[in-house]
Order: structure tokens, then sequence, then C-alpha cells
């Protein structure tokens, strides 16, 4: 076939043959969103929806231009009325946006909101790292103190614990109030430029706009060049200093495990004070799950109140990557528990009936619509894994009776239809 998926996408489908994509089966990604969605709401979470396209200026003023999402990694396209749109390349933006939007200040003054969904951006596709990826993340919104991002923090561990992950560090740093990392960004950028030539092209292009972005490359022409850089810690006052160690005092008492790192400032212009990044040692190169921080200036910054919020993004793919890596227990694809065979066209009338009948008890009940022999009947319901056969004959039906074959045991009973009935509803 010529037409496939495009390039950096994939299909998420019940059943997948080769095991290194076995992170694909729908059934699984069922089961970690279930958790996600359990964990967000124990904590107080509720979900939020919101548009996979917005106004491109709302990532740009949103993001931040000097960000290589904004600069180098969106879909954005003109719609039919010559307006510029953009499909979301993450979600922090469009949630601020509908929470100014739809005015949820006036509804309460502290918000706790969880999404699922995909996002776009245009990277180069590897192992981890797609055009088209899924994220779950929580915005808490409208709390300042040092408790709300261990709060966030706990969220994120409490899932990863939930889903069987090991392995986990916690990279954590302090990145100031917007004070003491304007000054920071400009004591670094004095120091970097005169050796401007000796970093790598994309951080010389970093250098004006997105100076502290240099801080995180992996290229090691920046790590010498960064040799004798200042550091981000000398630049935090007070506040922000006092701040972060009540944060690290609240992850102790939680005793969740974290590494303090310098250099972590995170590609995005938003983040202000905490910001954090979870890696697991089994996901290779692309090995962080998720990431997250404060933001507090971005409501603003689109135009609503000055509420202070923080919060995390985790990526489904790599979550689901580390947990094959990692041999976690994973549940069992769901298969039917009853699979009706019916021989006759009486019979198949009173399957087809009791089938329906059958669902209402919440079982996986399927029937088998084929006319052929029962042997090859049977081997379909071998197919779908079901757990046991129901047969169905003309004369049985008359006594009210059928054969009912336990397909792991491979035993076989002759059962009254009644009492069939009554095992299940
Ligand atoms: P970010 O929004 O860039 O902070 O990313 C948060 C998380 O989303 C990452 O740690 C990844 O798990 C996931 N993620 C980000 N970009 C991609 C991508 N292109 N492909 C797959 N996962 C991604």
């Amino acid at each position: 076939m010529d037409i496939t998926t495009p390039k950096g996408t994939y299909d998420i489908i019940p059943d997948e043959v080769d095991p290194s994509l076995m992170w694909r089966q729908s059934y699984l990604w069922h089961y970690v969103e279930t958790i996600f969605s359990k964990n967000a709401k124990n904590f107080g979470f509720d979900e939020i929806r919101t548009p996979l396209f917005e106004r491109t200026e709302l990532f740009k003023r949103g993001v931040g231009e000097g960000s290589d999402i904004v600069s180098k990694e969106m879909y954005t396209f003109d719609d039919k009325g010559g307006r510029s749109m953009t499909l979301r390349p993450e979600m922090t933006a469009s949630v601020m946006r509908a929470f100014v939007e739809k005015s949820l200040h006036n509804i309460s003054s502290v918000h706790k909101l969880f999404y699922i969904g995909p996002m776009f951006r245009y990277d180069r596709p590897q192992a981890g790292r797609y055009r088209q990826f899924f994220q779950f993340g929580v915005e808490a919104i409208g709390n300042a103190c040092p408790e709300q991002d261990a709060e966030v923090i706990d969220l994120l561990f409490s899932i990863c614990k939930d889903l069987g992950l090991n392995n986990l560090m916690l990279n954590i740093n302090s990145v100031g109030d917007k004070e003491s990392r304007a000054n920071f960004s400009q004591a670094l950028k004095e120091f970097l430029t005169p050796k401007k030539d000796k970093l790598s092209l994309d951080s010389q292009n970093r250098l004006l706009n997105n100076t502290l972005r240099i801080l995180d490359s992996k290229d090691p022409k920046d790590h010498e060049a960064l040799i004798g850089a200042p550091s981000l810690n000398d630049f935090l006052n007070e506040e922000s200093k006092e701040n972060f160690a009540k944060v690290l005092r609240l992850l102790d008492s939680l005793e969740i495990p974290y590494h303090i790192n310098e250099k972590l400032v995170r590609g995005l212009d938003y983040y202000n004070k905490t910001v954090f990044e979870l890696t697991t040692s089994s996901t290779g190169s692309q090995n962080a799950i998720g990431g997250g921080g404060r933001y507090d200036g971005l409501m603003k910054t689109l135009g609503g109140q000055d509420l202070p919020s923080v919060g995390f993004a985790i990526g489904i793919e790599r979550i689901l990557q580390a947990m094959i890596q990692q041999n976690v227990d994973l549940p069992a694809k769901p298969s039917a528990d009853l699979y009706i065979i019916a021989l006759g066209d009486l019979a198949s009338n009173f399957a087809f009936k009791l089938t329906h009948d059958m669902r209402k008890a919440s079982k996986i009940v399927e029937m088998d619509f084929s006319s052929k022999k029962l042997k090859d009947r049977l081997k379909i319901a071998d197919q779908r894994r079901a757990k046991k056969v129901l047969i169905i004959g003309d004369d049985e039906l008359k006594n009210n009776k059928a054969e009912l074959k336990d397909m792991l045991l491979r035993t076989s009973q002759e059962v009254s239809l009644s009492s069939i009935k009554d095992s299940f509803l």
C-alpha cells in the first residue's frame, strides 16, 4: 500500500505482533490512562479538554517565540478564512487560555486540572520522539506555595508507582523569580558572548533570545564553553532560595528521591522557581519521561489574572516503553468471558437474544456469526482468546440444554440454558 502513516506518527491497534512495538496496543493505553485519571482524581484534579488546534498567537505568546517549539517545531497553517492556526504542541498555554476565557477564577480561586491527549511537534523522529505524541499533564492554578509544587510532584510519583515503574530519578532545580532569572541570563550572555565561535550552531542562535537554554545543551562543544560559567544558584534571591528549600524538605518527608541539577532550566520560556524532569534508566537517549515546573506569570501574559500555577506533562509513549523495558507486570488483554456458537436457525435466534441479555451483566460476550464448520468456529473462539464457549444446537435448545466448553482447561459439560443465564446475570 502506498498510503501509509505520516512520518513520525503510528497507529495504536488492539494486537501488535512485533514485541518491540507492544506498547502500541490500545488496551495498554486504556490501562495507563485509567491509572493517570484515577490518581489525578484522588489528588482533587478535574479533567479539561481543549481544541487540538488554537490560534498561532496563543503559542507564540504562551510558549515563547525564542523556544525551539515555537521557532522550529509547530504545525502551523492558514485556515480557509486566512487565520493562522497551530496544532497544539503542548497544553499549558491552551489550559491557561481556557481558564481566562471562561473566567474560571470567578468559580474558585484554586483550580486543579488534568488532561490527556495528542500533541504535535515537527521534530526529527527517532525512538521515543514522534511528530504526534500523547501527553498526560496537570496544571494546579491559584497556589504559589511550595506545598503545591510538592503535591504535583507527589502525584507524578504516585502515578509512576502505580504503573510499576522503577529506577526513577527526579532532576530538580530552581530558576528563581523573574528578576533572578533575568540577572542570571544577562550574566551568562556576557560570559558566553566572547566565546560565541566555540558554541554549537544551535547555541549561537540561542545566545541572544534564549540564553538559559544553552545550559540544557547536549553538545560537548557547549559543555566546554560553559566551564567556569556563572551559576544560576548564585543569582537566586532569598525568597526563591527559601521556597526551593521548602519544596525539597517536603519531598524528603515523602521520601521522593531527587537530584539537584543546577543546569536544568527546561526548554520553555515561561518557567520560574521550581523546574523538574523525571528520568528513568530504561528509555535510552530520550530518557525524560516527563517534566514540569512553576509558571507564575503565564496567565497574566495571556491577558488573564495574575494567578500562580505549577504543573507537569508526561509522555505516554515513553511511559509505556519504559514499562515494557522494565518488564513491569502488564494486564492481560481483556477477552470474551463467553463466546456463543449457535448451530441452526432456531438456536441462532435464541443465541442472538441471549448474547444481548448476557451483556447487561457487564460480561464480555461475543456471538459467532460465521456459518463455518464447528471446528473452524472454535478456532475463531480460540483466536479471540474466549474463556468459555457455549454451543447451542436446535435440538439442545428444545431441551433447554447446551454445551459449555472451558477453553483454558479444555473441558466441556452439559449445562441448562436457564442456569447459564443465572450464573452470569
Ligand atoms: P515537554 O512538553 O517538552 O516538557 O515534554 C514533556 C514530556 O512529553 C517529555 O518528557 C516526553 O515524555 C514527552 N514528549 C515531548 N516531546 C515528545 C515527542 N516529540 N515525542 C514523544 N514524546 C514527547
